[in-house]
This record gives structure tokens, C-alpha cells and sequence, in this order.
């Protein structure tokens, strides 16, 4: 298991030094990207909580729809930062506009397809039955698809289409000449 990898670097981390001397470490980046991840969906959850609770009329979240989900994102769109050029711009299509122009300020379709990937996550470990998983309705993903096509002509953008690969169980690369072997553990420290 990854767990016990993990646990021996943070064993001996723990010979009197800090987390920090292994943040370098392969193995560890992973870590503290998936934290990150778990911090922003949390600080995402939350969000989509408060937008419940300020919600005229009152949703509960077990009568949440996918509607109700589009409505969130298009709430969000103000405040997006991402300029999208409406037809009649004559920036329409460059993606680097010499000028300013009146255009709207958007969410970007990047950062919404990855808010709606977190908040599908969270609303599972939430308890909520996948079934009823409101973040995964038809409708978001169309929506999503939508904004996708209209951002990337308004801005002049080819949003590469993102192959869902799997990671391969092993990421060790072939050419392992440039890596230097791991030290030795001479003395393990036990950790009670
Ligand atoms: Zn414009």
C-alpha cells in the first residue's frame, strides 16, 4: 500500500527534523497537492453551502437539482475574471485583445469544470447518494459543454480535450540513470 511508502518517510521525519526536509522527496509532492486539492474542495463545499443558506426561497440540499447547480454557476459568473467577447466585439475571437473593451467578466469554463469535478466529489462524502448527486446531472454537463464551446471561440481558445486516462500504477520513468538511488536506512527509530 501508498500509505505504508508514506509512512516511512514521515517516520523518519521525525528524527528530530521537520516535514519540510522531505517536501523534495518523490512521493511527498503528491501529498501536498492532494491537500491542496482537499482544502479547496472543502473551502468549495462550504461556499455552495453558504449559497444554500442565503437561497430566497430556502434549499435544503436533499432538494437540490442540477437547475438549482446552474443557477450557482451562473451566480458565480460575477465574480469571474475572465473576459469573454460577446459576437459583436471586435475582439471576438483574439486571444489577446490589444484594448479594452465592455465585454463581460466570466468564470472560466476551466475553473468551473474543475469546481463541479470537487463539488461532485464532496457531496458524496457528504452522504449524498450518487444517484442523486446533483453535480452530476445531464444538465451541468451540458451547460458546462456549452460554456466550454462559446468561451473558446469568444476568446480565440482550443480547450484541448482532456483524455480521462488513469494514471498507471507505477510512475517510475524508464530512465532511472538520472535519479540517484535513496540513502540506505541504516538506523530505523521506532515511533510508538
Ligand atoms: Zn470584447
Amino acid at each position: 500500500m501508498d500509505s505504508i511508502g508514506e509512512m516511512d518517510i514521515f517516520s523518519n521525519s521525525q528524527n528530530g527534523g521537520t516535514l519540510t526536509n522531505v517536501s523534495h522527496n518523490s512521493g511527498t509532492s503528491s501529498s501536498s497537492t492532494s491537500s491542496r486539492y482537499e482544502n479547496q474542495k472543502r473551502r468549495d463545499w462550504n461556499t455552495f453551502g453558504q449559497y444554500l443558506k442565503n437561497h430566497r426561497p430556502p434549499l435544503a440540499l436533499s432538494r437540490c437539482s442540477g437547475a438549482h447547480v446552474l443557477e450557482f454557476l451562473r451566480y458565480l459568473d460575477q465574480f469571474g475574471k475572465t473576459k469573454v467577447h460577446t459576437p459583436i466585439c471586435p475582439f471576438y475571437g483574439h486571444p489577446n485583445p490589444p484594448a479594452p473593451c465592455p465585454c463581460p467578466l466570466r468564470q472560466a469554463w476551466g475553473s468551473l469544470d474543475a469546481l463541479i469535478g470537487r463539488l461532485r466529489a464532496a457531496f458524496e462524502e457528504n452522504g449524498g447518494k450518487p444517484e442523486a448527486n446533483p453535480f452530476g446531472a445531464r444538465a451541468v454537463r451540458l451547460y458546462l459543454r456549452e460554456v466550454r464551446d462559446l468561451q473558446s471561440k469568444a476568446r480565440g481558445i482550443s480547450y484541448e480535450k482532456k483524455k480521462r486516462k488513469r494514471p498507471p500504477p507505477q510512475q517510475i520513468p524508464s530512465l532511472q540513470l538520472q535519479v540517484p538511488p535513496p540513502p540506505p536506512v541504516i538506523n530505523k527509530l521506532k515511533v510508538r
